[in-house]
């Protein structure tokens, strides 16, 4: 492995994966570091194997996406079956505790690309089911497709199992970063796609954590006074058909009983193109929670409620008797947590104004995902009336000038948090990022064109 080049990248989930990929493509020689044993963080180790429907997603997301697509059973797009807002638990058999989507094959990638203008799923169901479509992936397919189209370019130096340790800078530059084989990188310019801004903070940038109080930004939905909430986190499972239905046995020591919170919550699901199904619960852990604990023992605690959810599911809807547990994630899938401190933050205004009253000159995404947080602490901000626009400067941390942060730690307040952080926004970020530091002049920058007015 050499040590010098272009353009560095550190984490490989999506924004990390899209900044690599956009820099080869561009000539750049490329290091991407990643600490797990495969590409795709949080949206293939974490479960979360759909896209859900947002603006903006062209570029990467639908490269990826025309990648996968002729591997039989790879990807496919999803529309609306069941939500438990359009049942009635005393009339519908088929009462559904949650959200299902199915797959759709009269729909396209195109289909995707827009969430914004409903009124949401209480009051809006025939346009939810028109317009909200998803893209659901295997996640193996995934990471594979990554990695093969990093190497596909010859500019791509991959080291998964390593972790980036410890960074030198000085005047505003980041001069090289240290990783925990002791090897040492330099590079022109590095880009943070550790989702949790761990090179920026190493780097002594300013972060957030938890939601500004109102004074900060002067958003209507803050809270009056700062606090520690962060979004919810949720360790996702897949199950699989079986003929043997059944209840399956509870682990030792688990209570069938939910004992952290009023009732269980509700889940949040999908149907794979090979007939499994991924649940994703509404949370699993309070935000807070997970941050008292520490990451291991969230881990640890949410394997324990995975089961007893599962039970819960089982013995209360007969269908999923006809299932049995597949996989349960290895990450903790968490939402949120800190937010760099950057040359502009995103907030509610620039959500609520979208791009038709947004004055900024260098827009380089577009996302339209709602306001959309998860727990005790949920903010119902809602629905979003058109899209809104990121500018590069969310993805610069202030004082640094070949420093960039692509991944759900970039300059947002929480409430824009909650809704820029979907995987393929990240991937905008990644893309915006890369072409950037290798000095693609930001008219030129990618903005997703494809919204659907
Ligand atoms: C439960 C849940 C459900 C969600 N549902 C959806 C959905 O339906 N649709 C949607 O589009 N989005 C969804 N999201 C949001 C989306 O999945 C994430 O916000 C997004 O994937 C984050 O991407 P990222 O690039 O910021 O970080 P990640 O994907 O988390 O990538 C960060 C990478 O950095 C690596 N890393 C960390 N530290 C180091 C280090 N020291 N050295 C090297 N590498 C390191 C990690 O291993 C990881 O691979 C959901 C999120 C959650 C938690």
């Amino acid at each position: 492995m050499k040590q010098r080049y272009d353009i560095a990248v550190i984490g490989g989930g999506g924004g990390g994966f899209a900044a690599a990929w956009t820099a080869a493509r561009l000539g750049a020689s490329v290091v991407l570091i990643e600490k797990a044993d495969r590409l795709g963080g949080n949206a293939v180790r974490g479960g979360v194997h759909s896209w859900e429907a947002v603006a903006g997603a062209t570029g990467v997301p639908q490269d990826l996406y025309d990648q996968l697509r002729p591997i039989p059973g790879a990807v496919g797009v999803s529309s609306y079956g069941r939500h438990f807002l359009w049942q009635d638990p005393d009339r519908d058999s088929d009462y559904f505790p949650g959200g299902e989507m199915v797959i759709d094959p009269t729909r396209s990638y195109a289909d995707t690309l827009r969430r914004c203008g409903t009124r949401g799923l209480a009051h809006d169901e025939a346009r939810c089911r028109e317009q909200w479509h998803g893209v659901v992936f295997e996640p193996d397919a995934m990471a594979s497709a990554m990695r093969r189209v990093l190497k596909e370019t010859g500019r791509v130096t991959l080291k998964l199992n390593t972790a980036f340790a410890g960074v030198e800078h000085d005047d505003g530059r980041v001069r090289a970063v240290q990783l925990d084989n002791g090897r040492r990188i330099t590079a022109g310019a590095f880009i943070d796609g550790t989702a949790d801004g761990l090179l920026c903070l190493a780097a002594g940038c300013g972060a957030h954590i938890g939601r500004e109080a109102r004074s900060v930004f002067n958003e209507p939905a803050a809270p009056e006074a700062g606090d520690n909430h962060v979004n919810g986190a949720t360790l996702i499972f897949r199950v699989t058909p079986t003929d043997r239905p059944g209840v399956e046995p509870l682990p030792d020591g688990v209570p069938a009983e939910c004992w952290w919170r009023p009732a269980f919550p509700l889940v949040s699901m999908f149907h794979y193109p090979n007939g499994d199904r991924n649940l994703n619960m509404l949370p699993t852990m309070e935000g807070r929670e997970w941050m008292a604990l520490g990451y291991r023992a969230a881990l640890a605690e949410s394997r324990r409620r995975v089961a007893a959810y599962w039970r819960y599911l089982q013995t209360h809807y007969e269908e999923f008797q006809h299932y049995r547990m597949r996989w349960v994630a290895p990450a903790l899938g968490v939402r949120e947590s800190r937010r760099i401190v950057c040359e502009y933050m995103l907030t509610q205004h620039d959500l609520l104004q979208g791009l038709s009253r947004q004055k900024h000159d260098d827009i380089i995404a577009i996302a339209d995902h709602s306001m959309d947080t998860h727990g005790n602490q949920a903010q119902r901000c809602g629905e979003l009336a058109e899209p809104y626009g990121i500018p590069l400067r969310c993805l610069i941390p202030r004082g640094f000038t070949n420093l960039y942060v692509a991944c759900r730690a970039a300059g947002f307040s929480s409430i824009a948090a909650s809704s820029c952080r979907l995987t393929r926004t990240m991937m905008q970020l990644g893309q915006a990022a890369a072409a950037k530091a290798c000095g693609v002049p930001v008219e030129a920058l990618h903005v997703g064109t494809r919204f659907q007015a």
